[in-house]
């Protein structure tokens, strides 16, 4: 599951029609009229309206990209704007009776130009699209030639141009191929930090850091606290080494990766725990289901043999699992609403670890290849701090050094947990927005909203630091782009989203009475328009896409003037217009 390069690229197409195309591009376009009353006085108002035909054209291209015009969009529409303006340079040489000047050269070639600077193409598109504008000489020439008289343009200027072209293309083409670098570079550095190589499955880090979200979660949805972990190690394994090889071993790990990634769901977390053992959470999900999940697993893992050389070696595991499922009381609701609320929760990942970790060794003492269950009856832990303290390193963020867990030794350790803050990165914010339609997918009670916001004004660190602390561990936080922010609300009722807009409004705006702050918010359910618009629920390709799409649409959200606040329910047609009240 990645961002899809594709979409990007069109997300930022949609956005420079708005911002360069219509303010800078056209206008640039229309004050060439200029020029034309210049050279041929008599035709200035005509070649007016035919420069001014540019408009349905764009306004055409624009409409249907807005309507997700599939197929190659993004090349027409360069390719229709470049011919028009090539057919209106032909008619206008022709009505003038005029040889085709530099002037005219260039600025065809020119427009050309921008039109690849601001609606880049992969590789061959630009070049491509530089066709596009030799089109308009080359057409008028031929016009010239079939009327009789032939006045070549000088060579000096047809070298030129020609050179000036390839130049602009080649500038397009690195522009689009930086561009896609650093796209997958962010693409890849999550990966990285995240995933184990063998195994493919998720590292501590990433686990830990789940964990305590998916716990605080539970507090936060008001829903039944339902939560089970398994711990999976492989049973001789040591013998197995011995026997064929480490690298033979290592083959056993990979291929365990792909069972365990091919069994489970997309939001269930699984994670190489250590050597050959394995850690896997399933959120909303108790002991009794995850009972017949591990013995799916346990079994395709037996049935499933290793492939050493030529031959088939079976590898078994022995499976613990520990699960909780309690109601949610007020004591747990105070416990979510503590200011050491991270701390409580770190406190219930290490009890429930230590108990799967007690059933799997209750599971190889009944001799291997099997399950044990242990099921953990209240909320209480006699876990101790410096147990807590000893995860510190694996529970800070993938991306920016936070203030959580700042070595300040002298503050108290309570006052140092509840500082943190809770941003990510925009590919891992991608990836939940992925999980959120998920699980909504498989269950429609499940709600998530997605938001973004976006900061006008002020000092984007200080307005950042202020939005991170108004949101709760269970919301998913992320940078997108300077002042421009993505957020998760977790079980939000939609008709609370305008009363948290305003609320998170006037708060930024208070920060920094001095300047002038506005703030803007579009939001969407997480949810499909219609359930079968996915072809499978496996499919994952389906949901990244319509993610990106979603997230796209957000992001680049028009608000209207004194408009700051926008909800879209994808399950109507229409948007739902939401009053932002104060
Ligand atoms: P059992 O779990 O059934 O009690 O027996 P075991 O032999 O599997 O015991 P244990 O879980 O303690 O085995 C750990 C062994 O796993 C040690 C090491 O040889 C092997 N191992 C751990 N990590 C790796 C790895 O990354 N690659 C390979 N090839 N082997 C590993
Ligand atoms: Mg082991
Ligand atoms: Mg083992």
């Amino acid at each position: 599951m990645n961002y899809d390069y594709a979409e990007e690229i069109k997300a930022h197409f949609r956005a420079s029609l708005y911002r360069i195309a219509f303010p800078v591009l056209l206008p640039f376009y229309m004050l060439l009229n200029f020029m034309d009353w210049i050279l041929h006085p008599d035709h200035g108002l005509e070649f007016l309206m035919v420069r001014l035909t540019i408009l349905p054209v764009v306004f055409f291209c624009f409409t249907a990209i807005r309507r997700n015009w599939s197929g190659p969009w993004h090349f027409y529409t360069v390719w229709i704007c470049a011919f028009a303006g090539a057919l209106q340079l032909t008619y206008m040489a022709y009505r003038s009776g005029t040889a085709i000047t530099p002037f005219y050269l260039y600025s065809i070639n020119m427009v050309a130009g921008c039109m690849l600077f601001i609606f880049p193409m992969p590789l061959g598109g630009n070049l491509a699209t530089l066709g596009a504008s030799f089109f308009a000489p080359v057409a008028a020439m031929l016009l010239r030639a079939w009327q009789g008289g032939l006045d070549r343009p000088a060579f000096s200027s047809v070298v030129f141009y020609f050179a000036m072209g390839t130049i602009l293309a080649v500038v397009a083409t690195e522009v689009d191929r930086l561009r896609y670098r650093t796209f997958q570079q962010k693409v890849n550095l999550f990966f990285l930090a995240t995933t184990d190589v063998l195994s493919g499955l998720k590292l501590r880090r990433y686990f830990f850091n789940r964990f305590i979200q998916e716990l605080s979660l539970r507090f936060r949805t008001g829903r039944d606290v339902v939560l089970s972990v398994a711990v999976l190690d492989i049973d001789g394994f040591k013998a197995f080494n011995d026997r064929y090889g480490h690298q033979a071993g290592d083959q056993g790990i990979k291929h365990l990766g792909e069972i365990i990634r091919s069994t489970i769901r997309v939001y269930d977390i699984a994670c190489r725990f250590g050597g050959e053992e394995f850690i896997i959470l399933f959120p909303e999900t108790n002991l009794e289901q995850v009972q017949s999940v591990c013995e799916r697993l346990r079994k395709n893992i037996q049935q499933r043999p290793v492939q050493v050389g030529s031959q088939e070696v079976p590898l078994t595991v022995s499976i613990g699992v520990s699960g909780i499922e309690t109601p949610l009381t007020e004591s747990l609701k105070a416990a979510a609403m503590d200011k050491n609320q991270r701390l409580v929760l770190i406190k219930h990942m290490v009890q429930m670890i230590r108990l799967a970790d007690e059933a799997l060794y209750e599971a190889k003492k009944r001799g291997r290849n099997c399950i044990f269950l242990r099921r953990q009856e209240s909320f209480e832990t006699e876990v101790a701090e410096d147990e807590v303290l000893r995860l510190k390193d694996y529970l800070s963020y993938f991306e920016q050094p936070l203030p959580f867990f700042e070595p300040t030794e002298t503050a108290p350790l309570t006052s140092r947990l509840s500082e943190e803050i809770n941003f990510y990165s925009e590919e891992y914010f991608f990836r939940r927005c992925v999980e959120g339609l998920y699980r909504w997918y498989r269950d429609p009670d499940w709600n998530e909203v997605l938001a973004v916001i976006r900061v006008r004004g002020g000092d984007p660190k200080a307005m950042r630091a202020e939005l991170g602390k108004m949101f709760r561990l269970s919301d998913t936080l992320c940078v997108i782009g300077s002042g421009t922010f993505g957020i998760i609300f977790y079980g939000m009722d939609r008709n609370c989203l305008p009363q948290v807009f305003a609320r998170i409004s006037k708060r930024l705006v208070a920060s920094a009475p001095e300047s002038k702050i506005s703030v803007t918010l579009a939001a969407a359910a997480l949810e499909f328009a219609k359930p079968k618009q996915v072809q499978a629920s496996s499919n994952y390709k389906d949901f990244s896409r319509y993610v990106t799409e979603l997230l796209n649409s957000l992001k680049h959200h028009r608000f209207g003037h004194g408009e700051e606040f926008y909800f879209h329910s994808p399950k109507e047609e229409k948007p739902v217009k939401l009053k932002a009240t104060g």
